[in-house]
């Protein structure tokens, strides 16, 4: 589903992504790990198609990313803590203007749906700027799912998220799973990305560092190749002058 090569992206003299290779099978979750500053938002950005990479390529479902942008945009879904939410809209607002944009059927039952899921039908009515961190974090994910696309990228998922509302990304991702969307997350949580995908990613400066299947990791294993990738400063590096 999504075939990356050579992916490269700078801002100004900050190497962000250094010629990421990736591949994600139709139907798999792959978890991103990596340190502050790996370029692990930035890679997101450009399979969601909100950032152009400086060179490489990006495909999904053999499409372009740079040229078929709307057509990719109605199969994915990009939540983020940077959550494309309208504050000045009230919860229930912003769900159904993405609802109607890609032209969700049946959308207000939809809507109070997934309100029920991400536990927010008791502020449906409130503007989304006056959400807490965490319920923020909830409705960009209602948001990103609403048109239920096939491929999900989810960036820090459980960052800001209570306990319960962890569990409940469980749940969800489990669902998901089990109608065999394509999921891609980062996280830094390492326990929780091996017990909700097929396979780890390990993102070091801008490049892949690692990879493996998640049935063939303890988590020890994977919290000591972390370790050995991303001991020192893993951050991104300026371009060389
Ligand atoms: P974190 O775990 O902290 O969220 P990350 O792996 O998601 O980090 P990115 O946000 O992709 O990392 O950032 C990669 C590098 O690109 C960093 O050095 C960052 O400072 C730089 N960067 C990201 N966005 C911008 C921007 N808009 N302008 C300048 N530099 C940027």
């Amino acid at each position: 589903m999504i075939h990356v090569r050579g992916l490269t992206r700078f801002y100004g003299p900050i190497y962000a992504l250094r010629g990421v290779d990736l591949d994600v099978e139709a139907g798999e979750s792959v978890t991103i790990l990596g340190p502050n500053g790996a370029g692990k938002t930035t890679l997101l950005r450009i399979l969601a198609t909100l950032l152009n990479p400086s060179s490489g390529e990006a495909q999904i479902d053999g499409k372009d990313l740079s040229t078929s942008s709307y057509d990719i945009r109605a199969r994915l879904g990009f939540a983020s803590h940077r959550s494309l939410i309208y504050d000045n809209l009230t919860v229930e607002e912003n769900l159904i203007f993405y609802g109607k944009l890609y032209r969700v059927p049946g959308l207000a039952a939809r809507t109070e749906d997934l309100l029920r899921t991400v536990g927010l039908l008791s502020r449906r009515r409130s503007r989304a700027g006056t959400l807490s961190r965490g319920m923020l974090q909830r409705l960009s994910l209602a948001r990103a799912i609403v048109h239920k696309p096939d491929l999900m990228l989810l960036d820090e998922p459980y960052a800001g998220l209570d306990q319960e509302s962890a569990e409940m990304l469980e749940v969800l991702l489990d669902a998901v799973r089990g109608e065999a969307r394509t999921v891609v997350m980062t996280t830094h949580n390492l326990e929780r990305g091996l017990g909700r995908s097929d396979r780890m990613v390990i993102l070091t400066k801008g490049r892949v560092v690692f990879e493996a299947p998640s049935s063939s990791l303890t988590l020890q294993q994977l919290r000591e190749s972390y370790w050995e990738h991303c001991r020192q400063d893993s951050g991104a590096e300026e371009v060389p002058s």
